[in-house]
Parts: C-alpha cells; structure tokens; sequence
C-alpha cells in the first residue's frame, strides 16, 4: 500500500489543484434552505476514480454534504431506465432553458424545459416507478445507493428544512399539475424530491457515481450495472448541455465534460471511458456552480487536455503488414477500427492493387491484432470486400475474435 503510495502520481496533482485552486473565495454559500448556511465555507474536496475502479482523492474528500441537484441526473437515469428515453421525453424536455434553475418556465404543455432544472426533476422524479411516494422514494435510494456502491442516509435536518422552505418548489408543482404536465399529488412529489436532494455524500461517492455513468452503467467498485450503456449516454448527454445552471455555455468551452452541480457546493463531472470526477466547496457563484469547484475543473481541464471536444491524437496506422506473397496480397491490420483507420486500409489496399496491376489476385485481411470495430468501420469493411469481390478479387477474412458483424451494412461478407 505505502509503496503504490510512493509511486502513484495522482493524488498529487489533485493536491496541487486544490492548493492552486483554494485562493478562490468568491461567491456566497447557498441559504434559502436555512440549514445548508451551516455549511463550513472553507472546505473543498476532490475525488477522481478510474473506470478500473482506482481512487484518487485530496482534501475534504470524506466530509459528508447533501446531494441537491446532482441527483437530478441520477433520478432522471433511473426514469429512462423504467420507461424508455421517448415517453420520459414526452413528458420532460432536452433543452437548455436559458433561465434559473427554479424558473417557473414550462412550454406551451406545461412541459419543462430539461431535467436539470427543478420543474424537469420535480416531475422526472414523479415518474419513477412505484405505487406510493414511499415506493418511489425506496427506489431512488435504492438507485443512488447503488451508483455510489454504498447505502446512502438522508440528512433529516437538510430535508425538514428544504420542505419548511420549499414554496417555490411546490409552486412549481403546483403550476406543473395545473397544466396536466404532473399527474401524480403535488405534496407527494415534493417530499420524495426533497428526500433525493438530502441524501448525503462526500467527494468520493460523487466520484464513484459520476465514474458509474463513465463506464456505461456499470459501477467500477462494486462491479453492479447499475443502469445500461444507452441510459448512461443519454444522462451524460443531458449532463452536457444543462447540467450547469447557466453556466452550460461557458463550461462546454472551458471545461468541456458532461457535468452536474448542486447548491450544496457539489460537482459531478464525467470522463466518459475514463473516470466520473467529484468535486466539493460551498461557496456558489453567481451561476450557482461552486466557484472553487469551477476553479479546479477549470484547472484540470485544461491543464491535462479532458475537453471531450479535444482533436484526439491519430494513433499508429491500423496496418502493421502489406506484402505480396505471389498473386496474394496479405493485409495485417490491428488496433481499435474507426471510420479512418477503415478509410486509410481502403485507400492503401487499393493503392496496392492498382500499382501492382494484378486483376486476379487475391486479398487476406489479418484481423488476428484488432480488438475493436466500431460501426462505421464495420460498414467501410463490409463495401470494400463487396467492391473487391465485384472487381474479380478472392477476398479472406481471418478474424479469430469473430469481431466483424455481417451483414450490418449493405453488401455481406459471406
Ligand atoms: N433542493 C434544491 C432545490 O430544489 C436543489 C437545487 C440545486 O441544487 O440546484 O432548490
């Protein structure tokens, strides 16, 4: 343990962004829920965790908050999950509202905007599946437990003192039932919404729930699939364009990661394939985003290239082989295949026939070293083999993994 300790570089770079980012002290702590101003305004945490399932983690990283709105994306995951993205979409939105996220904005159905602000989750939250709002609260707890691989506790005194002063909550479900939009009992929604912001965590669970929706759905410590890999796209792409309050523009450039905060001070933000990131510092900014949280995104971000919109860098040529062996043409090609790397194979194979002016030759693709093939790719194959065969060329395929799909595009392999 001390000697992976010693060598492990990560914990230390989370350290010197929050020691860079910790002269930031603007912004206010949240207190129209009175008991969130008892927040220690000074503490800031962070917690990376891998899709392999390792932990890195600097300062608060243990000191419990309440969730609030980084339950959003959970619940709405949980949604998806019971009734299929089209019918919660009837009912919510995907777009940013462009206003606050307590606006009393609904389209012309009554029909919020997103599920990142409070009317989409209110109503979000009133989908879930269950007979009583009890039944839906147990599955929402049992949902989030399990994206955070623990059982997580509500703090009671954070919910009591959200539903004191919720009004404005149940103004807006009120206004929501008055439309049609929301079907179910307005006191029953709200409890069970202000029971799913309460739920406690610290930087670290954020970390492991955000690395949940990195790994398509499935929990990188516990191993459990907590939802599947479309639901896990779908919440992230919600993430991306609402999931920061106003701020969404500004962090698509800045930051560039599908992300949710809450007025807590909490941050969850996502790597897709590569890790979910928690980060945790009361004092919000005027966006409502926790502004050292901003800070040392901001920070990481930039410092070590994570903008999802970042040209990723070309690697090695798919083709590690392409000799002439008689009238055979053998193509070794490895890697993981993308539209490119079948683009780059077919303009080089029939580069190759064409200088060679062999009409009749015959053409063996290797795939022995690929290990993956995305659809695109997968299509491009297909067509070329189509094209080669209609040229008069004998084509094989050796693919030990059977990674190719026939029969996907238009063509066949057969
Ligand atoms: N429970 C909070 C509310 O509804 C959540 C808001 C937030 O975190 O943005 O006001």
């Amino acid at each position: 343990m001390e000697q992976t300790e010693r060598i492990e570089p990560v914990n230390r770079i989370l350290d010197a962004l929050l020691r860079l980012s910790a002269p930031v002290t603007t912004g206010r702590i949240a207190d129209y829920i009175p008991e969130l101003a008892k927040a220690d305004p000074d503490a800031f945490g962070i917690a990376v965790v891998s899709v392999l399932g390792h932990a890195y983690e600097a300062g608060d990283s243990r000191k419990e908050f309440t969730l609030q709105s980084i339950s959003k994306p959970f619940v709405y995951a949980l949604a998806i999950s019971d009734l299929g993205l089209d019918a919660v979409h009837e009912r919510v939105g995907f777009e940013p509202s462009g206003e606050p996220f307590n606006a009393f904005s609904l389209d012309d159905q009554g029909r919020p905007a997103n599920p990142m602000v409070n009317a989409g989750a209110l109503l979000t939250s009133s989908l879930i599946s269950g007979q009583s709002s009890s039944e839906r609260f147990a599955r929402i707890h049992a949902s989030l437990s399990g994206f955070a691989g623990r059982v997580l506790d509500v703090d009671q005194k954070v919910f009591e003192s959200e539903r004191e002063s919720g009004d404005r909550n149940r103004a807006l479900a009120y206004l929501m039932k008055a439309s049609g939009s929301l079907t179910r009992e307005v006191l029953d929604v709200t409890e069970v919404y202000f029971r799913q912001c309460s739920l406690l965590v610290t930087t670290y669970d954020i970390a492991v729930m955000s690395a949940t929706l990195a790994n398509d759905g499935i929990n990188p410590m516990t191993g459990v699939q907590i939802v599947d890999s479309a639901v896990a796209r779908h919440t992230l792409a919600v993430m991306g364009s609402c999931g920061m309050y106003d701020y969404a523009g500004q962090w698509a450039v800045r930051v560039g990661m599908p992300a949710k905060s809450g007025v807590s001070g909490g941050i969850s933000a996502v790597k897709p394939g590569q890790f979910g990131i928690g980060v945790f510092s009361p004092r919000l900014d005027d966006a409502g985003n926790s502004s050292r949280g901003v800070a040392v995104l901001t920070l990481l971000s930039e410092g070590y290239g994570l903008n999802l919109l970042q040209h990723p860098p070309r690697p090695a040529s798919p083709i590690h082989l392409l000799k002439w062996d008689a009238d055979v043409l053998s193509a070794g090609i490895r890697g993981d295949l993308d539209f490119v790397d079948l683009e780059l194979i077919v303009h080089e194979v029939a580069e190759e026939l064409a200088t060679k002016k062999k009409s009749d030759a015959e053409v063996r693709f290797d795939l022995t070293h690929v290990t993956s093939i995305g659809e695109a790719a997968n299509m491009m194959l297909e067509q070329l083999v189509t094209r080669l065969k209609e040229s008069g060329f004998r084509v094989s395929i050796e693919d030990p993994s059977m990674l190719v799909k026939v029969g996907v595009g238009q063509g066949g392999l057969a």
